[in-house]
This record gives structure tokens, C-alpha cells and sequence, in this order.
């Protein structure tokens, strides 16, 4: 269904709930939603939906029950595998207007904030009041608390504080057939039955709509350093990652950079070498805690072999400049071509293996093609981003997704499944947990209007 198929009286219908303004139909105006991040997956025209309150929300995804117009939910559109587009002509339903944000409450470290609230935002409200929230990712001034729910974001610090899932002490969502379930109230302690809010984190808009979540905050460190660490081979940096993630306490974030990426993000972005010379790897490397976190992090790299080179910073500014090399990669990767962004999770002891035949693997299905490797690899999480590839050419992410499976991994560490994955997501969950998938799905969302098209593949053979 194209937005020329939309039915009139539905549009209508909408325009009753949320207002005229907020119902989107121009081509120009809807292509911002209509088109994804990388640029890999846009959709034909649809109508875009701006709710402003949990109320609307429900009103909106009532009234496309009754028509059965299926629906996608759209927070920041930062999302990496497609699965905030209207691919199928779905109605977007943009949650960004949903973006009130409460006081810290000090006694329990918590905070609610609306679903189109953006990670940035809550970030510095939190600081503000002297707290943190830790996750932590480069999308952080687009993406939204009720994205990074339905994703299940990790970032930069889930080494020390977990993913999404591990923040979420609540949520308030619509479900598909237009019942809220609100759970909002923050109890540290509520053995009572199935934890709901857990079940909405990495469900990708197929069981409810966010509409607003509770989360817990952290202290934040009195002290942080940050290192780059150049060494004498991939190998080498993954050894390091490992042992640094069993030696050093205060250890919050291992990036894995390869010498490819260091060079174009220094030339797309105009920033200097890190070191005199170029080395094959780098791990960008941060210690947080008292003073003595400085001590811990000379003591763990004091510990492991093959480094080349080393830049240490404690103060603002050069952390900054450190960290940048990492943030620029997923930017300066885009202006060489759209790029096809695997996101993996291996166990640890395969890593090595794995890195070592995927150009192989890749020179098999896709010559020519350019590899960009990356990653929060303390966690065992690998982004391969492959540029040279027709968008629509899926050989080379199923020939990398049966490497993962081949290596006990997984096909997704963090961005989810939306519909780049689906067709492969049976290579990391048996058929009897697609099963149970497909039970609450049914039981949440029974006419299955919420995104239809993601995360789970299509039924038949
Ligand atoms: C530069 C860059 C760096 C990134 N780094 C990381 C990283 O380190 N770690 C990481 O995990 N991800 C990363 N991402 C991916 C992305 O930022 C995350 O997936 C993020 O969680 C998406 O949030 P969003 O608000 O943009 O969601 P969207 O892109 O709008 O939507 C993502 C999915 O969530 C669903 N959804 C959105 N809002 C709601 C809601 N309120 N209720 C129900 N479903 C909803 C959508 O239907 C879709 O399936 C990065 C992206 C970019 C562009």
C-alpha cells in the first residue's frame, strides 16, 4: 500500500486524533522518514504519524486496527537494518514528539523519560543533576530512548553496565490491539510474574508501541582515562582486549579499530595521523573510577604484548580527540559507498579465528568489495561493514552470518534483526524460540498490525 493506496478515510480518521499538522503525506516532507541512515533501505510514499501524547498513540494504533493498516514505529531513524522504514507502505508512527523528560529522582537513580526523548538529551539532563546514563553511542543526539528500547542499543559501556535491557526498570507501551500497559513505578524489587519491560527491549516495534521508560542511572566517575593503543597485528589487539577485560577493574570501554578505518576517517574528517607511523591495529581503550583508574589502565597495557604505539589522555579535550578516530567510522565509512553493516557477536576465544577468514570468505562472494572492521571487541562484538556491494546483493551477508553461525556467534550484538536479518535470524534461535516468538507476538499485537515485516522471518518454507 502506497500512500497514493492509503485509504482517504483512514488519513481522515488520523488527522481526528492527532490534528492535521501532524499527519505527514507530502512526498518531500515524508522522505526523511522514508529513508534510512545508510542510505541502503527506502521506501516508496507513506504517511507519516505524530502522536504527542501516550493517549494519541493508542488512538492512532485503535484506528489502524480497525482499518488494518499495519503500522512501523520511528523514533530517531538512526536504526542500521532497516526496521524503522515503511518498506511495505506501513503508516509511520513517529514517536519523536513524545519527548517530556522528568527530574532525577535521587533516592532510587531514576529517571522517566518520554519515547522520543534522545539519548543526548537524557545524558545531559541526568549530568546536570549529577548522575549518568550509561549507555552510550554515537547516534546519541538522534536516537531515542523508545529506539534504543526497541533495539536493545549496547554502545560504548556495556563491558561495565550492560545493554538497554540492563537500564529498563520500566516502560509504558501501546500494544497492537490498543491496550497501554503501564509499568512505570521503578520498584527495585517486584517478583510478581513476567517482567514486561524486559520483553519490549529488542522487540523492534513487533509487540507494543514505547511511549515512555523509566531507567536507572549511575554514578558518574570522578576520573577518566583514555588511551590509543596501536599494535603489531589484529591478532595482537584482540589478545589485549581479552586479557585488559580480565586485569583491569575500572575498564569501561575496548574499541577495535583496524588501519583502513584510522586512514579514512583521518582523510574524510581532516584529522591528524595518531601516530608518526601507521600499524595494523588500534584499541581505543578507557579505564573510569577514582584516580587510581590511571594506575589500572598503565598496569593492564604494562601486561599485554605487541604494542606499537600509545597515546594516554585524562583530561577532556584530548579523551575527546581520541575518542573521535572510533566515533567518525561509521560517518566517513558512508561517503565511500552504502555500506552493508554486519553487526556480529562471536565468543571471545573464536574471535581470532573468524577474523581470519572472513577476507576470504569475502573475497569468495563479493571481489572487489571493501572490508572495514571495527567494534566494542571486549564484548566479542565485530562490526563488518562492506562497501562495492549492491544494496540489494545478499550474498555476501548470508555467506558472513553461516561464518558466525559456523563460529558459534551471533548474526546481531546490538543493532537487531529488522528486515535485513530476518531471512537468517533461525541461524541464532532454534525453531522452537521462533515459536514461542511468534506466541507472544500474537498474544501482544493479534492482528499483527506492529511492524509485520521485521525480526521475524516470513512464515512458510
Ligand atoms: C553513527 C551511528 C552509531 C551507532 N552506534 C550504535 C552503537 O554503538 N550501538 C547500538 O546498539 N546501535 C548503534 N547505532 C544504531 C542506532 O542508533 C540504534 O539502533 C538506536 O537504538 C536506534 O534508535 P532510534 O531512536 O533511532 O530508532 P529507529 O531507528 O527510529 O528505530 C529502530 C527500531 O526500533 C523501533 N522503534 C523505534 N521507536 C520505537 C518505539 N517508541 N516503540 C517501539 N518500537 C520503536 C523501530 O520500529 C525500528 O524497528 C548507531 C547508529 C548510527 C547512525
Amino acid at each position: 500500500m502506497s500512500v497514493v493506496d492509503t485509504d482517504p478515510a483512514l488519513v481522515r480518521r488520523l488527522v481526528d486524533v492527532v490534528g492535521a499538522d501532524h499527519v505527514l503525506a507530502d512526498d518531500d516532507v515524508t522522505a526523511g522518514y522514508r529513508t534510512d541512515w545508510t542510505g541502503r533501505f527506502v521506501s516508496p510514499p507513506s504517511v507519516v504519524v505524530r502522536p504527542g501524547s501516550t493517549e494519541e498513540v493508542a488512538a492512532v494504533v485503535e484506528t489502524c486496527r480497525s482499518f488494518g493498516a499495519a503500522l512501523v514505529p520511528q523514533g530517531g531513524n538512526t536504526g542500521l537494518v532497516g526496521g524503522g522504514i515503511p518498506l511495505h507502505g506501513e503508516v509511520v508512527l513517529s514517536l519523536r514528539r513524545l519527548d517530556g523528560i522528568s527530574e532525577v529522582d535521587a533516592d532510587s537513580g531514576q529517571i522517566v523519560a518520554g519515547a522520543g526523548t534522545t539519548i543526548g538529551t537524557l545524558q545531559a539532563t541526568a549530568a546536570e543533576q549529577g548522575w549518568a546514563y550509561a549507555v552510550d553511542l554515537a547516534s546519541r543526539d538522534s536516537a531515542t530512548i523508545g529506539g534504543t528500547i526497541a533495539t536493545n542499543a549496547g554502545g560504548l559501556r556495556v563491558l561495565r553496565y550492560g545493554d538497554t535491557r540492563a537500564q529498563v526498570m520500566g516502560v509504558e507501551a501501546v500494544l497492537g490491539d490498543g491496550r497501554t500497559v503501564t509499568a512505570l513505578s521503578g520498584l527495585y524489587r517486584n517478583n510478581t510474574g513476567y517482567h514486561l519491560p524486559s520483553l519490549f527491549c529488542g522487540s523492534e516495534g513487533t509487540l507494543g508501541v514505547v511511549t515512555a521508560a523509566r531507567v536507572r542511572l549511575a554514578r558518574p566517575p570522578s576520573h577518566r582515562v583514555t588511551a590509543l593503543v596501536a599494535f603489531t597485528g589484529v591478532d595482537a589487539a584482540l589478545a589485549a582486549a581479552v586479557a585488559l577485560r580480565r586485569t583491569v577493574p575500572t575498564l569501561e570501554a575496548v574499541e577495535l579499530m583496524v588501519a583502513a578505518g584510522i586512514e579514512l576517517v583521518c582523510e574524510v574528517r581532516g584529522f591528524p595521523r595518531p601516530f608518526p607511523e601507521a600499524h595494523p591495529a588500534y584499541l581505543l581503550v578507557e579505564t573510569a573510577g577514582p584516580a587510581t583508574s590511571l594506575d589500572d589502565l598503565d598496569a593492564g597495557l604494562a601486561s599485554v604484548a605487541g604494542i606499537a604505539d600509545a597515546a594516554v589522555a585524562d583530561d577532556a579535550a584530548r579523551r575527546r580527540a581520541l575518542w573521535r578516530y572510533r566515533e567518525s567510522h561509521t560517518e566517513a565509512i558512508n561517503t565511500v559507498g552504502t555500506p552493508h553493516k554486519l553487526d556480529l557477536a562471536l565468543p571471545l576465544p573464536e574471535l581470532p579465528a573468524f577474523v581470519d577468514r572472513l577476507p576470504g570468505q569475502l573475497a569468495t562472494v563479493a571481489p572487489g568489495a571493501r572490508l572495514w572492521l571495527f567494534g566494542h571487541v571486549a564484548d566479542g562484538n565485530l562490526h563488518v561493514n562492506v562497501t562495492g556491494v549492491a544494496d540489494d546483493d545478499y550474498a555476501l551477508d548470508e555467506a558472513v552470518f553461516h561464518l558466525v553461525a559456523e563460529h558459534h556467534g551471533s548474526i546481531s550484538a546490538e543493532h537487531g534483526i529488522g528486515t535485513a536479518k530476518r531471512r537468517w535470524v533461525s541461524l541464532s534461535r532454534t525453531a522452537d524460540e521462533l515459536a514461542a516468538f511468534r506466541s507472544l507476538k500474537a498474544a501482544f499485537d493479534p492482528d499483527g498490525i506492529l511492524n509485520p515485516h521485521v525480526l521475524l522471518p516470513p512464515a512458510g518454507p
